[in-house]
């Protein structure tokens, strides 16, 4: 099996080599992915250069391993690597493992999501792996642990090319992950906010570090990853509402003007 590992956070981060290490042993993996940090690049494609591709060696060890960088967004690097780097396209694109949930709304904004949306674009099933962190650090060599042990679980059966499997792994509390939750997408709002930057001149906003989803009566990705379960939740392209159709087409259109 030929699988594709990609991801957001850039070629050097640990989760990428986490993510890598943990299939080496499962096919012939080959690693592309941007040669900068690009989350929240959410599904941006590069138009305004063309793109470099290298050859670079990270890192050594079991971790270590030689990939290729690209300097563009993630969805570039599955992109490039499917029609032109990769001899013949894979059979399953990997992304991940993020450094931090990708939950909900978040989807969006996601470059880890992105890639493997891409993926399947392309016709290849695609899985994310996403991480939730505090203070900046998570627990990568047991993260991949994990990522394994339910990817082995998914390969298991046939592996849908027209869905992302969007995989979140809960904070490494002491009994957590306390299972597996395969759940909806959450579609609550983001309560976050802008501040301002006194040390811009002028008025500068960046956006908080810390953020919140508005709460959801339901059980949802979000919820159940703040339960402390290893949330799976399967994302289509398709973003076609079925039940908004007939209303639509009930409206009288008739002819357009001239
Ligand atoms: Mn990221």
């Amino acid at each position: 099996m030929k699988i594709l590992v990609c991801n957001d956070d850039g070629i050097l981060a640990p989760g990428l080599a986490a993510l890598r290490s943990c299939v080496a042993d499962v096919g012939d993996v080959t690693v592309v992915a941007p040669d900068t940090p690009q989350s929240a690049a959410g599904h941006a494609i590069t138009l305004t250069h063309p793109l470099t591709a290298q050859h670079v060696k990270v890192g050594e060890g079991a971790w270590g391993f030689g990939g290729i960088s690209v300097d563009g967004r993630p969805a570039d690097c599955v992109r490039l690597a499917v029609r032109n780097l990769m001899e013949t396209p894979p059979d399953l694109v990997l992304s991940g493992i993020n450094a931090g949930a990708n939950v909900g709304v978040n989807v969006f904004y996601s470059g880890t999501v992105a890639a493997a949306v891409e993926a399947v674009m392309c016709g290849i099933p695609a899985v994310a792996f996403s991480a939730k962190m505090t203070g900046g650090t998570a627990d990568f060599a047991r993260c991949s642990r994990l990522c394994r042990w339910v990817l082995d679980r998914l390969l298991a059966g046939p592996m849908s090319r027209d869905v992302v499997i969007n995989v979140n792994i809960p904070l490494l509390k002491e009994g957590w992950p306390i299972g597996v939750r395969v759940c909806v997408q959450s579609t609550a709002g983001l309560d976050d906010r802008y501040e301002l930057d006194v040390n811009i001149p002028g008025r500068a906003y960046r956006l908080s570090d810390t953020y919140g989803f508005f709460p959801t009566e339901h059980e949802t990705d979000v919820t159940a990853l703040d339960e402390g379960f290893i949330t799976i939740t399967p994302l289509h392209v398709d973003l076609t509402s079925r039940t908004n159709m007939a209303k639509l087409e009930e409206i009288p259109w008739g002819a357009p003007p001239a």
